[in-house]
């Protein structure tokens, strides 16, 4: 039997691919196969950071030091169901629109809620991701994390402090996540797939380079008319809109015509651009509605 090797290959000044299609490379990358060689990668004591398909990633133009840890390798790709109890485990580098075709079509319901987000599942666990139809949190069993010393840890769902877009399991590597699913027809599953597909097409922007929401929708410390009463989460994208950023521009970077709260790169677009088109959306938000908005979109750049 072919033994694999612990200390995985590492790749020098990698290109980091994101959704938006800018940004800096990595001093180093692994593409882990096997959870030894993602806790070989901590136990050098280097920064680590965990790479899904960068979807909601931005990196800024210097690059990253440390490791940049990929799991999109055959050794975190795959998808087991269980027919008996409806539970499903699915390696943390599967692509997650793959996990929910391969549930919808044996017949097992819950994920479908989640079509059209772009993510690996281990950046959609991280992330909680969800939108209007529900979230990733309300599915999960459990998880397989690899912790900063390097040890395997499974977490069972009421061990995670899942909130809105947040995990609580941010500095620790997700390598699998386990889903409790319901059975149901299949074909009425895959309807409601192609449905809520549908509904971000018609929404957002998903054929321009973007990572999605820039900004969390945030909570209203105090009732603002027209917007919402004190304690409402509201809207970001509609907060952007009501200040007239539509279509605002610095560099290659534009905030959506279609959406407010996507920012889109264009080619020749920089990392700084969106970063600084982004401070000014939230300083002109601010000025208008007196709202502090708290990015989604995860901004990685060298620690030294
Ligand atoms: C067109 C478009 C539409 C979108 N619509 C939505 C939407 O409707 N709802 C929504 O919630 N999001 C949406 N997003 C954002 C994005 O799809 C989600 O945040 C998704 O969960 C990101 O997953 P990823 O694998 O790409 O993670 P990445 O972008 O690669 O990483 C995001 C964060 O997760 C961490 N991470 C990734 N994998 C792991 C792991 N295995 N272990 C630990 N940490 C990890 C990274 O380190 C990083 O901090 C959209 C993005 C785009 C481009």
């Amino acid at each position: 039997m072919k033994t694999m090797a612990i200390e995985p290959k590492i790749i020098n000044d990698a290109p980091i691919p994101t959704w938006y299609g800018v940004g800096g490379r990595a001093d180093r990358m692994i593409v882990a196969e096997s959870d030894e060689q993602v806790a070989w990668a901590i136990g050098t004591g280097e920064p680590v950071r965990v790479l899904g398909e960068g979807a909601n990633l931005l990196v800024d133009d210097v690059g990253v030091d440390g490791f940049v840890v990929s799991l999109r390798s055959p050794g975190f790709d795959r998808i087991e169901i269980d027919p008996r109890s409806h539970m499903v485990k699915a390696g943390a580098g599967a692509d997650l629109r793959r996990l929910i075709t391969v549930t919808s079509n044996a017949g097992l319901a819950g994920l479908e809620i989640l079509g059209g987000i772009p993510a690996s599942v281990g950046g959609a666990v991280c992330m909680n991701a969800g939108g209007k139809f529900g979230q990733i949190s309300q599915l999960i069993a459990g998880v397989r994390v690899i912790d900063q010393h390097g040890c395997v840890r499974r977490l069972g769902v009421g061990e995670i402090e899942f909130g809105y877009r947040c995990s609580g399991l941010e500095g620790l590597v997700i390598v699998e996540a386990e889903f409790a699913l319901v059975p149901e027809e299949a074909s009425k599953v895959r309807a409601r797939f192609r449905d809520y597909m549908g509904y971000k097409k018609e929404t957002q922007p998903l054929a321009e380079n973007s990572a999605g929401c820039v900004f969390k929708n945030p909570t209203l410390l105090e009732s603002i008319e027209g917007v919402g009463p004190a304690g409402s989460r509201v809207s970001a994208g509609r907060l952007i809109d009501l200040t007239g950023c539509k279509g605002l521009s610095v560099g290659g970077a534009e905030v959506s015509r279609v959406h407010g709260n996507f920012l889109t790169a264009r080619k020749g677009a920089c990392a700084r651009d969106l970063i600084e088109l982004m401070d000014e959306v939230a300083r002109r938000v601010f000025d208008r509605f007196g709202v502090r908005l708290e990015r989604e979109v995860v901004v990685w750049s060298r620690q030294a």
